[in-house]
């Protein structure tokens, strides 16, 4: 909210009658009145006694006219409302005070109008100036937010690509040193030894594959991310072509309807259908698991849905999964790192669409995700 103090008014008018007469008429409401006798005064009291709410400008006055102090006035957020007092016959510097930014002007024809109207100019003036600076101050602090977001974004990245940069080559020691046991000391070692040398083993692995991720996942860029026409029924196609041997193996029935073009990064949407789709045949325990890919257009979107006849979600974990290394199965259970969604995630809502799903436990899942519509955003 913009605090409530008394609007400030800059009256530059180098007749003393008039300006008395204004004090006088102005006296009785709330308004905190700074005179100057001439632009010149006027300029050098804005800068030194501002901020003003309003500035009240007579076009004829002796050094710097109206028009001049227009001109001169320094650039800021906090720029006053101006009102030009013209004199009879003066429309063209009214219209030019306009052009340059004035908010109205008044013609001084000194039989009375010119008070009773001036007070109703004002009040009008000083809302228009208020809403004005609150939007400059609303936007100036929203671009200070964005740019804060996207320090700290960078940051973050930055941070999980060092951590898990830096993380290997310790891991890298670990299991050199374990592997050299096994291999030249296996023999001496007694059965429960050479388990929990396995142990080692295998938790380093499983480390570095989740440092793998973790770096893949911060390598996941999308300031400079190219967008293009995509064709997403080929990308289905180009999917099922990729993990044939898995589609084979499962046994799996992967059906879609006709599917879009639409504007994104081919790559990245590539992506997130295979780790949906990946996703869909593996928590299956059905016999032939069945995968639709479906597309929906609503209010500029397309909505993709990725249905699926598998284990289904209980939907109370229905936000968690998409949160990175969050996963409802034990790696015996179900192979994973938990970070599939996650990066699914990040792809969609750097398209700037939204990504969930609907799904009750043995009831199969859909997972949802929308794009925006560009390629028809004119049509
Ligand atoms: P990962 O598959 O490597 O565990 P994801 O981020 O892809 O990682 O998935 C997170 C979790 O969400 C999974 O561990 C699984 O419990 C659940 N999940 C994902 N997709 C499905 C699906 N289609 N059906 C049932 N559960 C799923």
């Amino acid at each position: 909210m913009a605090e409530e103090r008394k609007p400030r008014i800059l009256y530059m008018e180098d007749d003393p009658g008039l300006a008395r007469l204004f004090e006088r008429k102005m006296a009785k409401l709330d308004y905190e009145i700074v005179l100057a006798r001439d632009g010149q005064e006027g300029l050098q009291r804005y800068v030194e006694e501002g901020p003003f709410d309003i500035l009240l400008v007579d076009y004829q006055m002796p050094v710097y006219d109206g028009l001049q102090v227009l001109r001169k006035l320094p650039e800021g957020d906090a720029r006053p409302g101006v009102i030009m007092l013209t004199g009879a016959g003066n429309e063209e510097v009214a219209v030019e005070a306009m052009k340059m930014g004035a908010l109205d002007y008044l013609q001084k024809d000194l039989d009375g109008r010119y008070f009773q109207l001036l007070p109703v100019v004002i009040d009008e003036a000083v809302k228009r100036t208020r809403l004005e600076q609150e939007k400059r101050r609303m936007q100036a602090e929203l671009k200070r937010y964005a740019a804060e977001l996207e320090r700290s974004n960078k940051e973050l990245q930055q941070f999980a690509y060092v951590v898990s940069h830096d993380l290997k080559e310790p891991l890298h020691t670990i299991r050199g040193f374990a592997k050299f046991l096994e291999e030249n000391c296996g023999a001496q070692l007694d059965a429960q030894s050479r388990e929990f040398l396995g142990y080692i083993m295998e938790g380093s692995q499983r480390m570095e594959r989740l440092i793998e991720g973790l770096l893949d996942y911060s390598r996941v860029k999308f300031n400079e991310l190219k967008l293009t026409r995509v064709e997403s029924e080929k990308l289905v196609k180009q999917v099922i072509q990729d993990l044939k041997s898995t589609i084979s193996r499962r046994n799996a029935q992967i059906t879609y309807d006709t599917l879009p073009t639409i504007q994104g990064n081919e790559r990245m949407l590539l992506r997130l259908f295979q780790n949906l789709i990946d996703n869909a045949i593996k928590y299956c325990r059905e016999a032939v698991p069945q995968v639709h890919i479906s597309a929906e257009k609503h209010d500029g979107v397309w909505e993709f849905g990725v249905r699926d006849n598998g284990i289904g979600i209980d939907p109370k974990h229905a936000e968690r999964i998409f949160i990175i290394f969050q996963r409802l199965h034990s790696a015996n259970e179900f192979a994973g790192d938990g970070l599939g969604l996650a990066i699914c995630k990040k792809i969609v809502e750097n398209h700037k669409g939204e990504i969930w799903v609907k799904s009750r436990r043995g009831k199969g899942s859909t997972f949802y995700f929308t794009i925006p519509d560009k390629e028809n955003a004119h049509a």
